[in-house]
């Protein structure tokens, strides 16, 4: 088990994001959190804090350790261990949210005794003290940066220990081969029969599957967390700034009826029926002039590659050119949706060529100059998003990345497992896998952990988380 340095200390931190608010919150926790705060607190009816009941609010005012200099009038909320966020005893002073007042309170704090906690130390605690495994405590961070309600949602399920108990579940299966094998090994004259053999390798594969299932979660669950990256490209003044600012629905791209104004890559956050999106504008430019199109032709090109849906927008007015056809050669094998803009006009162009190559399912007319079209737009995208991806908010998705790399190990062992079962290798070698695929699965829930990797973990927390 991990053994945390510092437990000692009682830790104190301003709780609430930098800059005015309402409220500001002060949180203290640790063994001597109620000493602490009584030595800078006066509450009303000269009550003392230790005498209070648990979850409890009193009404006070905070003051300077030396002296009785009234800091500001507060609200005092005491959460008694192991009932606390931490499990320890936590005092929270709630402010007036200025940072001038906040700072003064957590200086007296700091002066009567606690020490500053460091990114994430009060979930830490939490963590240490077993309120929450380390998945758990990953799911608070991606609770207070989730960019969608579906993205919360499933932060909620693991927050909850969803995937913990799944891991839990895969865990004792393989504990049960695991005791069986370092029988053998031990006592080998038992022997192995038929059916136990039979039984190893069914096991194996059962909870091998489970972690592949597991896995196949990923891809959508990475898509709720970062977005799916839709890349918007095409010749000069076909409108692609004017599609990428209508699906933001602000100005963000430069507009103008000169071709070529837009001569970066533009990337910018949006939203459509709750799934993230990351739309990038890229330059449209195809004979550079300068090093910088060479640049943005270059960056555009990478951007096309790691797209998970690329709009190739072409203008009805106009017939095709060169320039299409080499950018058609160009996205060959890539996920397209063929955009023909400006309906509104006289048309001119030839869609044979390009429903032929991307497929007539995948071209969709519009102008991007009308609302409808542009909800016509949209509802085409999530089609196509939703035919790779189930949003499903029930299930278990793996997002983070350490949880990714940690299951594909264990998988690989499984599978290494699995092939010297059949081999008839010697029970130590199979064993040996099993033990690295419980480790790898144990690396998740932080029951076997390195104290560097989970100061990494913890120093994406904010202070006060
Ligand atoms: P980009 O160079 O591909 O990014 O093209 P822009 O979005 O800058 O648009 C070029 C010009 O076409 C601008 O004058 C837009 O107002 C105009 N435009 C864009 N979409 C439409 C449309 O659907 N219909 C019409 N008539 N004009 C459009």
């Amino acid at each position: 088990m991990y053994q945390y340095k510092g437990l000692e200390d009682t830790i104190a931190a301003i709780a609430t994001p930098a800059g005015q608010g309402g409220i500001g919150i002060i949180r203290i926790s640790g063994n001597d959190a109620i000493k602490i705060a009584e030595k800078v607190l006066r509450l009303r009816g000269e009550k003392t804090l230790s005498d209070c009941k648990s979850h409890t609010v009193q009404y006070g005012w905070a003051k300077k350790l030396q002296g009785e200099e009234i800091l500001d009038e507060v609200l005092v909320t005491l959460m008694r261990g192991p009932n606390s966020y931490t499990s320890e005893d936590v005092v929270e002073i709630n402010c007036h949210g200025g940072m001038v007042v906040l700072s003064a309170v957590l200086c007296a704090v700091l002066d009567a005794g606690a020490r500053l906690a460091t990114p994430g130390e009060f979930t830490k605690r939490a963590f240490v003290h077993g309120r929450m495994d380390l998945a758990q405590a990953e799911a608070v961070i991606d609770v207070i940066q989730a960019k969608t309600e579906n993205f919360l949602r499933q932060s909620q399920h693991q927050l909850k220990g969803e995937l913990s108990t799944e891991l839990q579940s895969i865990r004792e299966e393989l504990i049960k081969t695991y005791t069986l094998l370092e029988a053998l090994i031990n006592f080998p004259e038992d022997g192995l029969d038929v059916q136990s053999r039979k039984d190893i390798l069914e096991r194996l594969n059962i909870q091998e599957k489970s972690i592949s299932r597991l896995l196949e979660s990923s891809q959508t669950g990475r898509i709720l967390k970062e977005g799916i990256r839709i890349v918007i490209c095409g010749k000069p003044n076909v409108g692609k700034s004017s599609i990428l600012n209508s699906l933001l629905k602000e100005q963000r791209a430069i507009v103008t009826p000169i071709a070529g104004t837009t001569r970066d890559v533009l990337e910018e956050s949006a939203q459509i029926e709750g799934i993230p999106i990351s739309l990038v504008d890229t330059a449209g430019i195809l004979d550079p002039r300068d090093l910088i199109e060479e640049e943005a032709i270059r960056r555009s090109h990478l951007y096309i590659k790691s797209a998970d849906l690329v709009l190739l927008v072409l203008d009805h007015s106009r017939v095709l050119q060169e320039q299409d056809m080499q950018l058609f050669e160009k996205l060959k094998g890539a996920r397209v949706l063929v955009v023909v803009n400006k309906m509104d006009l006289a048309g001119k162009l030839d869609y044979s060529i390009p429903a032929k190559i991307f497929g007539s399912d995948h071209l969709i007319n519009i102008s991007a100059l009308e609302k409808g079209s542009v909800l016509k737009l949209e509802s085409k995208i999530v089609d196509l998003i939703r035919e790779n991806h189930q949003f499903n908010a029930h299930g278990i998705l793996i997002s983070n990345i350490r949880h990714i790399k940690a299951l594909e190990a264990a998988q690989e062992n499984l599978k290494g497992a699995f092939r010297l079962m059949n081999e008839s290798a010697s029970f130590e070698f199979i064993s040996e896998e099993i033990k690295s695929a419980i480790n790898q699965l144990d690396a998740i829930t932080g029951l076997n952990i390195d104290e560097d990797l989970l100061n990494r973990i913890f120093s994406e927390f904010c202070i006060g988380k």
